[in-house]
């Protein structure tokens, strides 16, 4: 892919990035020639989504990491290091979901998913820095939700830690702008994936709902997700930060 949107001789870590949104996102990036490095503690999926980089002609690492574990956030960024050299684009996209009313969340459960979907995009941020800066600047993505608008009564942790990843992109958008680091925010509305599945569990009636509240009348694909990747993590955003773009079918523009 040619011009302002080619990722030819950049590396993006994907964090989530060997199911669902992440793994949209990562097969745009490589299809526009970026090498990928796969984060996600489940060893099948992980290979599985190594396969089908290598399949479309990706160069890819795979690190089995935890992301709530700040180590193994640093630890990811040196193993892109040694492998790749440099360090272009941080997918900040790892995330979780415990649904139920407020009062019966444990602390346990509200620091999960804390830890998971807001304090890993900081310290994963923090950990590929100095080498963003190296590389001349650099992109981070930080996946949020529809949550990080409304409120979910089933899902107060989840919206809590998707409305301040909003405010931690423009945060530290502002404080980077000066090294030419871009950070954004994504908004995926209802996407089919394992996450989104166990909700069809969990709630009777979401999927009609989901079709009936949203103007595209279907559900996102993961693949929704390669052309915001690639325009975010090019030349083609260099003057977009602070932004959190929803990739919705309408559904946050409807009253
Ligand atoms: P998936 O379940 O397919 O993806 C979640 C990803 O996060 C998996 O790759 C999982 O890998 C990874 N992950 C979870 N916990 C950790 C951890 N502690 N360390 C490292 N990786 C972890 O669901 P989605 O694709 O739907 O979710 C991706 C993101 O999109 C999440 O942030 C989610 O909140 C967000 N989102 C999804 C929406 C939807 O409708 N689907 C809507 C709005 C936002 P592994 O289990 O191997 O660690």
């Amino acid at each position: 892919m040619a011009g302002l949107l080619s990722l030819e001789g950049r590396v993006a870590i994907v964090t989530g990035g060997n199911s669902g949104i992440g793994l949209g996102m990562a097969k745009g990036m490589a299809a526009a020639g970026a090498m990928i490095v796969i984060a996600g503690r489940n060893t099948q999926k992980n290979a599985a989504a190594e396969q089908l980089l290598q399949d479309l002609g990706a160069q890819v690492l795979v690190v089995e990491t935890d992301v709530t574990q700040p180590d193994a956030c640093h630890a990811l960024v040196q193993a892109t290091l040694a492998r790749f050299g440099r360090l272009d684009i941080l997918v900040n996209n790892a995330g979780t979901n415990i649904r139920k009313p407020p009062q019966d969340y444990s602390l346990e459960e509200w620091k999960t998913i804390l830890d998971t979907n807001l304090t890993s995009a900081f310290v994963c941020s923090q950990a590929a820095y100095p080498a963003l800066v190296k590389a001349g600047g650099g992109k981070i993505i930080n996946t949020g939700s529809m949550t990080s608008i409304f409120g979910a009564g089933f899902a107060a942790p989840y919206s809590a830690s998707k409305g301040a990843i909003v405010q931690l992109s423009k945060a530290l958008a502002s404080a980077w702008a000066k090294d030419n680091i871009q950070v954004n925010a994504i908004l995926p509305g209802w996407i089919d994936t394992d996450l989104t599945r166990q909700a069809r569990k969990d709630l009777p009636g979401l999927h009609e709902r989901v079709l009936a509240r949203t103007p595209a009348a279907r559900w996102g694909d993961p693949d929704d997700f390669a052309g915001i990747a690639i325009f975010l993590a090019s030349r083609a955003s260099d003057f977009v930060t602070g932004t959190a773009i929803p990739v919705d079918g309408g559904y946050s523009s409807q009253a």
